[in-house]
């Protein structure tokens, strides 16, 4: 039994001291292990700013972890009366619990635990006015990050992760999302689910590839649009690229090969939805 089992005490506030607490090693598990955010379908964002966002945008919070400063914080106080009212523990705990649990020096002053949310492809709807991103087996957590927070910023609606990819709720994809997580819908299919769905997408299917014979600039991108991107070290691969009618370049002068992942879909998404996006 895990110690997230033993200690059912959703809604209140707990003191917590000791770094063999069982919660402590529970959360640092979630951070540092795949297998054991998988089997519990949580995991840990670091920091005040995305746990605001995390309650804005109504996920569910099973712990707030808060250290000393979170407690003369407003904004922190707010935010763990809003965890515990909606059923969340509070986990009142020093600095040294913090750092053990994020395995970090200078931990945030807040680390909360929340319910993944992964949705079937089944569940995406291509309707008018949405642009989604699918990206062929992505690497790094890094990159993952940054595509859903440019998703986030260019206001397209969702990340669909095809293949085997690296997990979205690994910590450093977490963080660099800066709490785009939180607003934009991620899906996870498989690669013959993909080309069914393109296959019969509505709208503009546009893949990125270095031997694209279209100039990213140049297609009228028709509502809804597909975004396909591939993978960091091969590329996409070619019975993908074979589905999709529009191969898109992004033209480059230099000595560079490519251009890295997450600035290859943020060049292009901003292409995309270049009349949605005004100052
Ligand atoms: N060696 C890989 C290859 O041969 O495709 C490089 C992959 S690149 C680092 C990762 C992805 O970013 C590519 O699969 C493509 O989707 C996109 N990409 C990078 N530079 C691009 C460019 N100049 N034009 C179009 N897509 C690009």
């Amino acid at each position: 039994m895990s110690g997230f089992d033993k200690v059912k005490r959703a809604g209140a506030v707990k003191q917590v001291t000791s770094h063999s607490n069982p919660l402590v090693k529970e959360i640092k598990g979630l951070v540092s292990q795949r297998k054991h955010r998988t089997q519990s379908g949580l995991f840990v964002a670091e920091g005040l700013k995305l746990a605001t966002d995390a309650l804005e945008a109504g996920w569910d919070v099973r712990y707030l972890a808060i250290g000393p400063e979170a407690l003369e914080n407003p904004i922190a106080q707010k935010a763990a009366a809003t965890a515990k009212a909606r059923g969340a523990l509070i986990l009142e705990v020093n600095t040294a619990v913090l750092s053990a649990m994020t395995r970090k020096d200078n931990p945030q002053m807040v680390v909360g635990v929340y319910e993944q949310r992964l949705h079937a492809l089944a569940e995406l709807s291509p309707s008018q006015g949405t642009v989604f991103v699918a990206l062929d087996r992505v690497r790094d957590p890094g990159n993952l990050g940054t595509i859903i927070r440019t998703v986030d910023a260019v206001g397209a609606s969702g990340v669909i992760l095809v293949g085997d990819c690296t997990d979205p709720f690994a910590v450093e994809t977490v963080r660099a999302t800066m709490g785009s997580l939180f607003h934009i819908p991620l899906y996870k299919t498989t690669k013959p689910e993909l080309k069914d769905l393109i296959s019969k997408w509505p709208g503009t299917v546009a893949a990125t590839h270095l031997k694209g014979s279209v100039d990213y600039r140049t297609p009228v991108y028709t509502d809804p649009t597909l975004l396909v991107m591939g993978n960091e070290q091969q590329g996409l691969e070619q019975d993908l690229a074979d589905c999709c009618k529009t191969l898109i370049r992004i033209p480059q002068t230099g000595q560079a090969d490519s251009l890295n992942l997450a600035v290859a879909t943020g060049v292009s998404l901003y292409e995309i939805r270049r009349n949605h996006l005004e100052l």
